[in-house]
């Protein structure tokens, strides 16, 4: 188990890819789940525009996210529902960015696992959702797929 402020995957903090590496590599687990939830102060405050000190650099992963679904997002007028729509994205997302780990890839190559799934906890019915889940790396962009084919004799792939 691996906490952190809005439950991100950041690919150079080596806090969550040590967890994952050991997860998936030494204690060889078949699912990896990213849970969110609603309501999270961290979505919140990167949909401010308030500066908080050091943590606006975590939280500046979340206005990516943003971004990247600002159309879908600016079309909510309810700013509540924009924001709770904001926890599910970011949760999917960062499914995402595990499928594009070489860790998850590895276990994928090796072994057929783990199983990668998205949840949002709702805090007020105690329900989880799943909302998303990536099985073998279906559907991985070809960009973000690494190659584990057989290597020359001077390490380069084949
Ligand atoms: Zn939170």
């Amino acid at each position: 188990m691996h906490r952190n402020v809005a439950n991100l995957v950041v690919h150079t903090d080596f806090s969550i890819l040590s967890v994952l590496q050991y997860a998936v590599e030494v204690l060889r687990v078949n699912h990896v789940i990213v849970c969110g939830h609603c309501g999270c102060s961290g979505d919140k405050n990167a949909m401010s525009n308030c500066d908080l000190g050091l943590i606006n650099k975590w939280l500046r992963n979340i206005k990516d996210v943003y971004r990247l679904f600002h159309r879908e997002l600016t079309s909510i007028a309810d700013l509540t529902l924009r924001f709770e729509r904001l926890v599910e994205l970011n949760v999917c997302e960062q499914v995402q960015n595990l499928a594009q780990t070489s860790i998850v890839q590895g276990g994928w190559n090796k072994r057929q696992a783990p199983t990668l799934h998205g949840w949002v906890y709702n805090l007020r019915t105690g329900y989880l959702e799943e909302l998303a889940r990536i099985e073998l790396g279906a559907d991985l962009d070809p960009i973000d797929r690494f190659d584990f084919g057989p290597k020359d004799d001077q390490g380069r792939r084949a």
